[in-house]
């Protein structure tokens, strides 16, 4: 020891700068500081003089080191971890290390449910982590880290309010925000047991290791998405069943699928280079460029060239391509799909509707298809033949097919439809008019079935047939006809025995009394007497016949026996010979008038009938007519038509008996005081009826009665 103090301080000092150190050494003390020691000894001329030991407080230093390696560490591992949990725990065994933490755990956002997750966590006790597992949006803690600084303190300090019971170890907490690009994503929490807050080393040292772990899940998350993108992409590329190509800019192969070198037979050596257009049929190669031009630009959605084989053989494809990206160059993706089996079911299917079309058009049924949402409607050759039409003839609508329908028989027809579309008919079935190519209509039989629906179960096709019964309905009207004949014949008979009993008695009865008188008084009488009843007896049996031959003629006709011989006729004549034989008798004295525009008429007619007819309506209008009967009677050309009349004075037609007038045996009320059988206007009637005409006429009760003839226009030959 120097006496001098500062004499020794000053050799101390020279020794130091000297520095020759001998040893050096850390001594880390029990309170936790850590002390650096450097040993210089004290020599002089290589005589050891004596020991300096010098002591430097070096906790401070040590400490950030420590957390230095700390990240230091953590860096390198991070960045070659490949999964979230693993690069979860290495934060946590990080944290894990700083002297004055206890306990770590890591929550992440759950994408799915929005909610806060205890990933990984250690020095956590078990009952704790049950209660802490997870976080909702409105607890207090999702709060804390959605804030997204970092909190400190006793626990409840930070979460207010909480009836949790903290463990001991858990005094002191801290709860760090996990970011990534300024969004938050999860957090690190820390506790302590110590009583004093954490220092501020051991803060910024946590708050550093959780802005790594943002970073590094992040990047974890892109390699997984990439990796498993990537993974799929080659799944898909070897397993998918279609061919799949990848094409350079200039349409050459880059690449294929195992499909497109099992089914086109080449080895990828051989495809890759290899122009797209070469698995194509040469004769289709340019349409093939062109088509997928289009699609390029986006014209198109389907190329439907098929595929060449090597072997020349074809397989029938739909290609869909799109433009992207093969190891950063630009690049065609052109994926095809088989679909021969698809064609086949499709021909299989054509011809099996091919087939029943034909079975049905084969029995001469016309087929349709009707689209009801669409109002499209199929007609089959047959269809548009059974009208007269070729196929081009004939829309698809059904606008079409309606405006074909008789007006008469549209609201049936829709009826019809509609009772089957509600579900009231199993079948739709209806009879309705067709009009033809020729203007005339045909009957058809319509049948059909509702065979698909809407989602909504609305009828949305219909299939039917046409069959034509227009020979059918024919007959069937000739048949309603015989039968409407049949009875008007029976009707005629019953009435013919009705009023023959009425009609036949009463001469019958003056014809057995005067023949009794005869027979009784003959002898008592002289000539004149008995030729009177004999005269008698005479017009009583013409009575007779006249009636049974007026009904014979009359039931003839109807029958159709009677003879109908047109030839032609000056009607002219015709009528002139009728009048001038009425005009000579004594009760009309010349009271018949004719007139006509004609000078001759040549028509053709069944003389005899037309005679009869004109004959019965100027006895009527003789018969019931006054005594001096006005008769005037008219032929002419009016409305198409050639028009005779029978205009007389007399005693007319009561109105209630009008409608009646025509119904064999029928006599007005105001006719029975004169002779008749009710048969004339009805043999008129026929008679005209067998050339075409009608017959009508006009009455008024005392005034008088006008009866016309009309005949088609067509009669008539010739005339002047
Ligand atoms: P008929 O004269 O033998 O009774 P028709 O068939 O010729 O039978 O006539 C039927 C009925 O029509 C007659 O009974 C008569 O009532 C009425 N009739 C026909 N022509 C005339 C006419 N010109 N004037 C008034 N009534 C007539």
């Amino acid at each position: 020891m120097m006496k001098n103090p500062d004499q020794f301080i000053e050799r101390i000092l020279e020794i130091i700068s000297r520095r020759e150190i001998v040893i050096s050494d850390e001594l880390y003390l029990k309170d936790g500081r850590v002390f650096e020691r450097d040993y210089i000894p004290i020599l002089l001329n290589d005589d050891l003089l004596g020991h300096l030991w010098q002591y430097r407080d070096i906790t401070d230093r040590k400490v950030n080191e420590r957390f230095s390696i700390i990240q230091r560490d953590l860096g390198f591992s991070l960045a070659a971890t490949t999964t979230i949990e693993e690069a979860l725990s290495q934060v946590m065994q990080s944290m894990m290390q700083i002297e004055e933490i206890n306990a770590v755990g890591v929550y992440l956002i759950n994408q799915q449910s929005a909610e806060l997750e205890l990933v990984v966590h250690e020095g956590l006790p078990d009952e704790f982590v049950q209660m802490v597992q997870r976080y909702k949006q409105d607890q207090a803690q999702y709060k804390i880290v959605q804030n997204g600084e970092p909190v400190y303190g006793f626990y409840n300090e930070i979460v207010e309010n909480t009836n949790m019971v903290i463990p001991e170890s858990l005094r002191q907490i801290g709860v760090i925000p996990i970011k990534y690009e300024g969004k938050i994503i999860g957090a690190v929490n820390v506790a302590s047991r110590s009583s004093e807050r954490l220092n501020f080393t051991t803060k910024i040292s946590l708050e550093i290791i959780a802005a790594q772990i943002g970073g590094t899940l992040a990047r974890i998350s892109t390699e997984n998405a990439l990796k498993l993108s990537q993974r799929n992409f080659q799944l898909m590329f070897d397993t998918i069943d279609d061919f799949m190509f990848i094409l350079n800019a200039e349409g050459k192969i880059i690449k294929t699928n195992p499909v497109v070198q099992r089914r086109l037979g080449y080895t990828p050596d051989e495809l890759c280079g290899m122009s797209v257009l070469e698995v194509h049929p040469p004769a289709r190669r340019e349409e093939a460029a062109h088509i997928v031009g289009e699609m390029l630009a986006g014209r198109l959605d389907i190329c439907p060239v098929p595929l060449y084989k090597k072997n020349g053989e074809i397989i029938p494809v739909e290609t869909k391509v799109v433009f992207g990206k093969w190891d950063g160059n630009n690049a065609i993706y052109g994926i095809s799909r088989d679909i021969s089996e698809r064609l086949k079911a499709e021909e299989t299917l054509r011809k099996s509707e091919e087939r029943w079309l034909f079975a049905l058009e084969g029995s001469g049924d016309g087929v349709w298809d009707w689209d009801i949402l669409t109002g499209e409607v199929f007609f089959s050759k047959q269809w548009k033949a059974m009208l007269g039409y070729s196929v081009s003839e004939i829309d698809n609508t059904l606008e079409e097919w309606k405006s074909h329908i008789h007006p008469d028989d549209l609201q049936i027809w829709l009826a019809a439809l509609n009772k089957h579309f509600t579900g009231e008919t199993e079948v739709y079935v209806n009879e309705h008019r067709m009009l033809c190519k020729d203007g005339n209509y045909k009957w058809i039989l319509d049948r059909g079935k509702v065979v698909e629906w809407t989602v909504d179960h609305e009828p949305s096709r219909i299939i039917g047939t046409h069959t034509d019964i227009t020979p059918r309905k024919l007959f069937e009207e000739q048949l309603r006809k015989a039968i409407d004949k049949e009875k008007e014949l029976n009707d005629l008979k019953s009435r013919f025995v009705a009023t023959a009993s009425h009609e036949f008695r009463t001469p019958l009865a003056s014809i057995l009394m005067v023949s009794e008188t005869l027979i009784a008084y003959q002898k008592k009488m002289d000539e004149i007497q008995i030729s009177t009843r004999l005269m008698k007896i005479k017009e009583h049996v013409l009575h007779l016949t006249n009636i049974v031959n007026d009904v014979l003629h009359l039931s003839r006709i109807q029958e159709g026996k009677i003879g109908f011989n047109p030839n032609d006729e000056d009607l002219l004549k015709i009528c002139l010979k009728i009048i001038d034989g009425f005009n000579s008798t004594i009760m009309v004295k010349g009271q018949i008038t004719f007139k006509t525009p004609f000078k001759t008429l040549i028509v053709k007619v069944d003389s005899r009938l037309i005679t009869q007819a004109i004959n019965n309506l100027i006895s009527n209008a003789i018969k019931y007519s006054s005594e001096h009967p006005q008769i005037a009677i008219e032929l002419k050309l009016k409305n198409d038509e050639l028009i005779l009349s029978v205009q007389d004075n007399g005693i007319g037609i009561p109105e209630k008996d009008q409608k009646h007038l025509f119904t064999p045996f029928f006599r007005a009320g105001n006719a029975s005081t004169i002779q008749g059988n009710g048969l004339g206007l009805s043999i008129v009637k026929e008679s005209v009826q067998m050339h075409g005409g009608t017959v009508s006429f006009k009455s008024k009760p005392a005034i008088g009665s006008t009866f016309t003839l009309h005949f088609p226009i067509g009669v008539i030959s010739d005339y002047s």
